[in-house]
């Protein structure tokens, strides 16, 4: 599903942002990735987005070789992803529906599925009264599940949540970390990355740990349910 070896990415032929990172996250799980400011967390979801490439070592993504991939098999990659932003990244001039629906238009799926599909994810995210409110109209809470039905829309097998809880309320945090968990019980594979320690005590699961651009800490942590 995801799997890093040996990567190292420089910026400017300088910078060491990553240094010999070893990870594998299987079909499946949840894991979280940790570390604070500076440590490289936006490299790595860089590199699985194939934004940036390794400077050594190989990125598999989906049974995707992203040292070799061609640039125009590129767009057919990131479709075979979910992806959640902080900052929401909705398109302000498309309402809540439309929002949702431009990721299944953009694979050409037909009207008909559009229409029953689009329905279903708002049902799924608590958004049905809202979908004909614009992004400025709703809440950065109700704005972070619109980005959240985006990346569920078309069922990828892997959601990639990069800080998805930074800009909204911290109760609400749990709650979009809740909604990560319910697609994650349905089968999707889940890499959230976070700054937030709390919400990984709290849930606990696969945490991996982040600083100076290594891999510090890389196992199972006890969540609420079991203290
Ligand atoms: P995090 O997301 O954990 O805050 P980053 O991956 O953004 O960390 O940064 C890791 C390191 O790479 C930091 O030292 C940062 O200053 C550096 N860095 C990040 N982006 C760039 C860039 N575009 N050019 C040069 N250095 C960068
Ligand atoms: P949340 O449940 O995310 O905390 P708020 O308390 O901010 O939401 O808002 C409560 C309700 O008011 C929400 O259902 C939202 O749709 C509506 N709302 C929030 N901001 C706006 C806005 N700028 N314009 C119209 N409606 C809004």
């Amino acid at each position: 599903m995801i799997e890093l070896v040996d990567v190292s990415l420089k910026y400017n032929n300088e910078t060491t942002a990553l240094n010999h990172i070893n990870l594998k996250v299987d079909d499946g799980e949840f894991a979280f990735i940790v570390g604070s400011s500076g440590a490289g967390k936006s490299s790595i979801i860089k590199l699985l987005l194939r934004e940036r490439v390794a400077s050594a070592g190989k990125v598999f993504v989906n049974g995707y070789d992203l040292s070799k991939i061609k640039r125009r098999k590129i767009p057919e990659f990131r479709r075979s992803l979910g992806v959640v932003f902080q900052d929401f990244r909705l398109i302000p001039t498309l309402n809540v529906y439309d929002n949702i629906a431009f990721s299944l238009r953009v694979t050409n799926a037909s009207n008909k599925y559009i229409r029953a599909r689009v329905p279903y994810i708002l049902e799924l995210m608590g958004l049905t009264e809202k979908a004909k409110r614009f992004p400025h109209e709703i809440s950065g809470g109700e704005q972070q599940r619109v980005s959240l039905g985006r990346a569920l829309v078309n069922d990828p097998p892997l959601i990639i949540a990069d800080e998805p809880t930074g800009n909204v309320d911290p109760e609400l945090s749990y709650e979009i970390v809740e909604l990560l968990k319910g697609i994650n019980a349905c089968g999707t594979t889940i890499l959230m990355v976070t700054h937030e320690h709390d919400i990984v005590r709290y849930f606990g699961g696969r945490t991996i740990s982040i600083e100076h651009g290594e891999v510090v800490f890389d196992d199972y942590i006890g969540g609420h349910d079991e203290e």
